[in-house]
């Protein structure tokens, strides 16, 4: 059987590494993609781990020989998932989280429509800041045109949350762990076929509660803090990031 393709994607800064790595020791058979990157080691990184470190000559021989199921340029510089990646993880019967940018999970949507997407959001901007400032602190540089650009680039990313299945809110870190484990367990649940303990019904309905569709109480505050109009009220794709946006 076919593994399950789980998609996060999240404003820099937002906390879903943090989530990701928790998720890691509480969740067997999900594979974490490492994507390719041309931005180099931040902190404590290490090549292969978090990322494979490349040159842009190496990424773009790899773009021509079509060894990316997507790739987008972030922040100046190019992130990609291999194909490989995937067709090793569904090779040994593993789930993939790919945790990729808006761009990233359109290209993937529109390949594998049966992809499981989440969009993690922070609770507004300022803790957003925040955030961005103690991590640079971490890591021992504080870059505030860095900070403005995330900041600025969340707002837009932000916009395109309607196109994804499950949304998160990344207030309290052990909740939005706690309903991300739900989201991976229900999707299994509702694939395999299984749904009958106590347990199951519980993370189903956890999962339930993250859906787009039923998370409009907990997104409405955070759209505002954004300044976000929502004034679609439906689905669909908004890709209102231009490539000088993106940048
Ligand atoms: P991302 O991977 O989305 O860019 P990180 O996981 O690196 O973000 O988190 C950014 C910073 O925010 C880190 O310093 C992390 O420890 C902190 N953080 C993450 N989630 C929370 C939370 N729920 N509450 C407080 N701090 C958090
Ligand atoms: P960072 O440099 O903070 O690790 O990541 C910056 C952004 O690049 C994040 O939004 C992250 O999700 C995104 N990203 C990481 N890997 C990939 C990838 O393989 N593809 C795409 N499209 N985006 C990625």
């Amino acid at each position: 059987m076919a593994g399950i393709l789980f998609i996060i994607s999240a404003p820099s800064g937002s906390g879903k590494s943090t989530i990701v790595n928790q998720l890691r020791s509480l969740v067997a058979g999900l594979e974490f993609s490492v994507s390719w990157t041309t931005r180099g080691p931040r902190g404590s990184e290490v090549d292969s781990r978090e990322y494979h470190f490349t040159t842009r000559e190496h990424f773009e021989e790899m773009i021509r020989h079509d060894e990316f199921l997507e790739y987008a340029e972030v922040f100046g510089n190019y992130y990609g998932t291999a194909r490989s990646t995937l067709r090793e993880a569904f090779a040994h019967g593993r789930d993939l989280l790919l945790d990729i940018d808006v761009q990233g999970a359109g290209q993937v949507r529109r390949k594998c429509p049966e992809a499981v997407s989440i969009f993690l959001m922070p609770p507004s901007p300022e803790v957003l800041a925040l955030r961005l400032r103690n991590r640079s602190r971490a890591e021992g540089v504080v870059r505030e045109a860095e900070i403005e650009k995330r900041l600025a680039r969340a707002r837009l990313e932000i916009e395109n949350y309607r196109e994804y299945s499950y949304i998160l809110v990344n207030d309290i870190l052990d909740r939005a762990v706690e309903e991300m484990a739900a989201i991976v367990a229900g999707e299994r649940i509702r694939r395999n076929g299984a749904g009958e303990t106590p347990d199951d019904e519980r993370l189903l309905q956890i999962a339930d509660g993250c859906r787009t569709a039923n998370s409009e109480a907990r997104v409405r505050p955070v759209l505002d803090a954004f300044g976000v109009t929502d004034s679609t009220g439906g689905p669909g794709p908004r890709h209102r990031m231009r490539a000088e946006e993106q940048a």
